[in-house]
């Protein structure tokens, strides 16, 4: 088929929960960008946006609790100890943390996502959580960004009051990071079998990937049944090995959010762009991500700001402009 044949097939078909399969991926994430069929690309996608989320979009609120070295020294994290970005630590207490959670909500937040380094204390984060839930009431979804676990401990999340869990296996797994993929794919695997629900992002995506390998992570992201999926950028960050590599255009970015809207289809209804920009939004993206705290992308802490100065008024603006309206809940206003 020609790319406009798997363009007009895939919008056809979005609404079966079929996924596109493997070769057309690669296929449409093949155009040329700045071409008319890349054009037609973001077009179709946003068309299906509109048939699946009757132009809904939401805000996803991350709070990085911990700006802390972490001993896994991911390629790509500012906070690998062994690059030596981190050189004083800041932890986020209950107060800070209901604080925070508090105005996301008000912003109308509608996932709030706690995030920490890879061996943070779950115990502590749980106390985090029951505080939460007890001094935040609203219809909010609450979430960790953690390490790894299995599937006790993921239940355990679950009757503490944790909805969902962002985790992924990484574009370069196990070559930029030191974990076992296995072992990545355990934890998604613990998620699947537990009421916890996962988002799971195409991430991060740098220079250095493949069509194929990008095609590989959406299509687990889908398979894992992921309810958020989508791309994040990786953001180079000076100081660490793949620092030296220059981030995505806007327009690749834009790109892979149309394409992961066209294979996943209505079998992962919600689609997420990190960083937002309108033209991610023109392209299919409905979610996108605030951030406060400890950023993975950034060498110090964005303690009380937002990270890139990207808060839900700017988020709500380019939704706007892009033809969605932002609502805090999936029924609801
Ligand atoms: S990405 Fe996560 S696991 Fe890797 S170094 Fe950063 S905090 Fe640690």
């Amino acid at each position: 088929m020609t790319d406009l044949e798997i363009i007009a097939y895939a919008e056809a078909q979005a609404e079966t929960g079929k996924l596109l399969p493997r070769d057309s991926i690669i296929q449409l994430l093949a155009i040329e960008t700045g071409s008319e069929t890349w054009k037609e690309l973001g077009a179709a996608a946003r068309r299906v946006t509109s048939r699946l989320t009757h132009d809904r979009a939401y805000l996803w609120g991350a709070i990085g609790v911990d700006f802390a070295p972490c001993s896994m020294n991911c390629d790509f994290c500012s906070l690998g100890e062994a690059w030596g970005i981190v050189t004083t630590e800041r932890k986020y207490d209950e107060e800070e943390t209901v604080k925070q959670v508090r105005e996301y909500v008000q912003q109308g937040v509608r996932w709030i996502v706690l995030r920490t380094t890879e061996f943070y204390s779950k115990e502590a984060l749980m106390d985090m959580i029951r505080a939460i839930r007890t001094r935040v009431v609203g219809t909010y979804e609450l979430g960790l960004n953690i390490g790894e676990f299995d599937l006790e401990t993921a239940n355990w999340l679950h009757t503490c009051g944790v909805d969902f869990i962002y985790h992924s296996l990484r574009l370069g797994e196990g070559k930029d990071t030191h974990f076992d993929p296995k072992v990545r794919i355990a934890t998604l695997e613990a998620v699947k079998a537990s009421p916890l629900k996962l988002v799971f992002l195409v991430e991060p995506v740098g220079i250095e990937h493949s069509n194929e390998e990008i095609a590989d992570i959406c299509l687990l992201a889908a398979n894992c049944n992921a309810i958020v999926t989508g791309a994040m950028a990786r953001i180079p960050v000076p100081g660490t090995p793949l620092g030296v590599y220059p981030q995505i255009e806007e327009e690749r970015l834009a790109q892979i959010i149309a394409v992961t809207r066209l294979a996943c289809g209505s079998h992962v209804p919600d689609i997420c762009v990190h960083p937002g920009s309108q033209l991610q939004m023109e392209f299919g993206a409905n979610v996108t991500v605030i951030e406060t705290g400890s950023v993975p992308r950034d060498s110090s802490c964005c303690c009380g700001g937002k990270w890139n100065q990207f808060d839900a008024t700017k988020a709500k603006e380019l939704f706007q402009k892009a033809g969605y309206t932002v609502y805090a809940t999936a029924e609801g206003e």
